[in-house]
């Protein structure tokens, strides 16, 4: 289960407090995380001078995937990702709560955003790819709405002589590469120091309160204050409040732990902003075949712990991951058989062959720790995890009914993620999901900026990242993957921008 601090949701406007000091700048940052980081370098780039407070010792960055819309190297690989209708299916994924104005400013402006900071990469050694490699599929843009995906994900990779930092999570690449170029551009970084609060005089907010090792430091702001604090993810008390489906979660690999807990909606809420109407969007993965790495998440007939089918098994998060958490128990099972070979190989035909050298021993291998469960017959592997063994046999005998129609007619699962279940030795391994990120923050109007409970933007002050509320709801839009990056870049920048040129982000309005 997912283990969180806890924290107060509401806290009183703290009296202001003795500061040893005084500080101005144009535009100060709090958090240095993808979005704080973009934005500390693209408010630098343009002139201002700026502050960004990060409580660490040093920046965020996880994952790999940044998603844009419509850059230099998807034209070159003839990928024209239709903007309108990518625009509509985010819209959707949130059932209509999100504010389309961001997302079809995310969607005309991602590409031209991160255009900019690829044509920094090589100066600092670093050249970007579209990652087919694991999220975007080359065909996925055929299936139907609801499971398409876009080749909208970059990743920046490290060359040979880079000056880059070497990491495990490609992110922290295009973090660095940003920080550097801030740091380039005189904005100067506090690490280990925190965001305690907001001073708002009349209808704008005018600098922030911060914690360090130096004392309690004010620091007073010509063009206004970003927010970029993160999600919710380490707060239990917020989580219980607005999503507690994600503390079914077997795992959370958020970090550093104590990031995410809520600060910028704290901070927001004690000067009178609102946090965001919209269900919280949690960022689940669902890992059932980790045989194979973390490269294909394969579609198996899965079932609840009656043995019953109970959600459409297209295995990509949050899709599964969802109802696997409101499953009864919080459990559920992958169920398949010894052609698994040639059922993965059906369902990535592009990609599957590089997977299936010693893909037999690693699957045994699995089943020796005890991560998988092996029966000679459907009615063993029943008994060894638990489930009714008639119940694990009726609905075998209707999924594969609908295998063999090559369609799904209870959860609609596509033709060529349906793989039979019909010859033994049978498979089964939990389905875990795996909680990233929880993004949920402040109501913001189209141009990130953040508002009050009637709507009203409030003066100087701004939200982004997973602190910027509205963008998502209720369900993560793998439609475009790396969205989540993607839309930290794009306002990150636009925002940043626009505060140091006295000028708005020209958010999409129609
Ligand atoms: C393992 C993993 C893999 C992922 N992979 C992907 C991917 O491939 N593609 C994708 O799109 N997304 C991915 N995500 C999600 C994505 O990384 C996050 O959504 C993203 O990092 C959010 O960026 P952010 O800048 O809004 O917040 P964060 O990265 O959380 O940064 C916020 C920063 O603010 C600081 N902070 C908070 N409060 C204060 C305060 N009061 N004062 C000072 N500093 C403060 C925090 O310490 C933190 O450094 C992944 C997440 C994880 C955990």
């Amino acid at each position: 289960m997912v283990t969180t601090r806890s924290s107060s949701i509401l806290q009183p406007r703290p009296h202001m407090q003795e500061t040893v000091s005084q500080v101005c700048c144009d535009v100060a940052v709090i958090g240095a995380g993808i979005a704080g980081c973009t934005a500390a370098q693209s408010a630098a780039e343009a002139g201002a001078s700026v502050i960004c407070v990060e409580k660490f010792g040093t920046y965020t960055a996880h994952g790999a995937d940044i998603a844009a819309v419509g850059t230099g190297i998807q034209s070159a690989a003839g990928i024209n990702i239709d903007g309108r209708l990518a625009s509509r299916l985010i819209y959707q994924w949130s059932q209509q709560q999100a504010n389309y104005h961001l997302i079809k400013t995310f969607v005309n402006k991602s590409g031209q955003v991160l255009d900019h900071y690829i044509s920094m990469a090589a100066d600092y050694g670093l050249r970007v790819i579209l990652n087919d490699e694991m999220t975007a599929r080359p065909d996925w843009d055929m299936l139907e709405d609801r499971f398409k995906q876009f080749r909208s994900a970059h990743k920046f990779i490290r060359t040979k002589n880079s000056t880059i930092k070497d990491s495990k999570w490609n992110a922290a690449f295009f973090v660095e590469m940003v920080f550097r170029s801030a740091l380039e551009h005189g904005a100067e970084f506090w690490f280990n120091t925190t965001a305690e609060s907001l001073i708002r005089e009349g209808d704008c907010v005018t600098g922030v309160i911060v914690a360090g090792r130096e004392g309690r430091r004010r620091i007073n702001v010509r063009k206004g204050v970003i927010l970029a604090t993160g999600g919710i993810t380490d707060n239990r008390e917020m989580i219980e409040r607005w999503c507690p489906l994600a503390l079914r979660a077997d795992k959370c690999d958020n970090f550093p732990v104590g990031g995410n807990m809520g600060d910028g909606i704290i901070m927001g809420q004690q000067i009178g902003a609102a946090v965001s109407r919209c269900n919280p969007a949690p960022v689940i993965h669902p890992v059932n075949f980790s045989a194979i790495g973390p490269g294909i998440n394969t579609s198996w007939l899965t079932v609840n712990r009656d043995g019953q089918r109970f959600c459409c098994e297209v295995a990509y998060e949050p899709i599964i991951t969802n109802a696997r958490m409101n499953a009864p128990g919080n459990v559920a099972f992958a169920i398949w058989d010894s052609d698994y070979k040639k059922h993965i190989l059906k369902q990535e035909p592009q990609k599957a062959l590089q997977f299936m050298d010693g893909l037999e021993a690693a699957v045994e291998r699995e089943v020796a720790k005890g991560d998988y469960y092996k029966g000679e017959t459907l009615r063993e592997l029943a008994e060894i995890i638990g489930v009714p063994p008639d119940a694990l046999q009726k609905t075998v005998e209707r999924y594969n009914k609908w295998c063999d129609m090559g369609f799904d007619e209870d959860f609609g699962v596509p033709g060529r993620f349906l793989s039979p279940v019909r010859k033994g030795p049978f498979y089964a391994s939990k389905v875990t999901a795996w909680l990233l990120t929880l993004a949920h923050g402040l109501h913001v109007d189209h141009n990130s900026q953040v508002c009050d409970e009637h709507d009203k933007p409030i003066g100087g002050l701004y939200a982004i990242g997973n602190v910027q509320g509205d963008f998502f709801a209720n369900s993560y839009p793998v439609t475009l993957p790396g969205a989540n990056h993607g839309r930290c870049v794009t306002f990150g920048r636009l925002v940043g921008r626009a505060l140091a040129l006295d000028t708005d982000i020209n958010g999409y309005q129609p």
